[in-house]
């Protein structure tokens, strides 16, 4: 039985790789069959990551954290988790090749989901004008209209990287305040190409085979009207991965796990969660990193503490 698994990819579980395969712990990470790294991976220049001044692509990142972990011993799995057995002393890993695997400890670090609008036309025409990744689909929008739905720094950035390609971009935002860091405001602010579309929100995407606009209703007046548009990116924030933990891991009422104070102890003992899924407020690739830090020194400990009693209970067992 291994000692150690950790399930996602991102910030938190190759920093909780990182630390626990230095400590000798062998951990396997479960990193997706999809695409390994996290929501780093569709991102641009990353700026605020400590130790890189000139700023860093997102993909680079992810994968200097990967060959970090591996240097130590990491051992990655490129598939997806299905279901989770974490009650008992033997949590169980099943994988979507079928296989099963089994270890003393648990990260779960499966961080967030991009939010849907839920509104008509949403489903229909996702991939088809519709998406929630910029630097995947930005491309496609060579001298185009698009829109950018969302106030946070996400909506910002996605719209200054739309305007590469894009003619014109409106940021369409529900408040006439801004969630964003004033940093991404300033250079949003700044940029002619962006047009801001206050009090106003997306009632419905329209098109038969492909985007051709967006009605919106003005969340003052609740007047409603058509916005051409050949793209729209939604950018409104993400929802903790957490349903594979449902019903077997506590939640907070805000969706998250809950973890014990500022450890990484969930309501199972042996099973440590970090990053995104615990985390509703700062969710940021540093936080999550030093969250997987945080959980990979907990699982250590917890693992020192399994190997004191089965020694002490072998002792016992050697002087009856
Ligand atoms: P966020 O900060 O939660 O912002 C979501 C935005 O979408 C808010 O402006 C919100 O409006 C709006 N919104 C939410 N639901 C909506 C709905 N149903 N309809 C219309 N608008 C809706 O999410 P985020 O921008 O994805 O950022 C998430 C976290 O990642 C944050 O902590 C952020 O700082 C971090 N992040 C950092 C960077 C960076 O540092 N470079 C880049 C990206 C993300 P209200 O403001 O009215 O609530």
């Amino acid at each position: 039985m291994r000692e150690l698994i950790i399930i996602g990819s991102g910030p938190a579980g190759f920093t909780a790789a990182i630390y626990a395969a230095r400590a000798n712990l062998k951990p396997l990470v479960v990193a997706s069959s999809v695409e390994v790294g996290g929501d780093l991976m569709q991102t641009t220049e990353v700026e605020n990551f400590p130790g890189f001044p000139d700023a860093i692509m997102g993909p680079d990142l992810m994968a200097k954290m990967q060959q970090q972990a591996e240097r130590f011993g990491a051992e990655i799995v490129y598939d997806d988790t299905t279901e989770l057995e974490l009650d008992g002393p033997v949590k169980r890993v099943h994988l979507g090749n079928g296989g099963v695997e089994e270890a003393k400890t648990v990260i779960f670090a499966t961080g967030s989901a991009y939010r849907k609008l839920g509104v008509p036309g949403e489903e229909t025409l996702s991939g088809h004008g519709v998406s929630w990744c910029a630097t995947c689909d930005g491309f496609f929008f060579r001298d185009k209209t698009v829109a950018v739905v969302g106030g946070g720094d996400s909506a910002l950035e996605e719209a200054t990287f739309l305007t590469k390609f894009a003619s014109k971009v409106y940021v369409v935002h529900r408040r006439e305040e801004l969630r964003a860091s004033k940093a991404l405001q300033d250079r949003a602010f700044a940029n002619d190409k962006i047009e801001f579309v206050w009090n106003s929100e997306v009632v419905e995407m329209q098109g038969a085979s492909g985007l051709t606009g967006a009605v919106l209703r003005d969340t003052v007046s609740g007047e409603t009207r058509e916005l051409p548009l050949d793209g729209l990116f939604v950018a409104v924030g993400s929802d903790p991965r957490v349903h594979l933990v449902h019903n077997k891991l506590e939640l907070t009422s805000d969706g998250v796990v809950r973890v014990d104070g500022r450890s990484s102890r969930t309501s199972v003992a042996g099973v440590f969660a970090a990053g995104d899924v615990i985390d509703p407020t700062y969710r940021q690739a540093v936080t999550a990193a030093g969250s997987g830090t945080v959980a990979a020194l907990d699982a250590e400990h917890y693992l020192a503490g399994l190997a004191d009693a089965e020694k002490a209970a072998e002792a016992e067992l050697a002087a009856a």
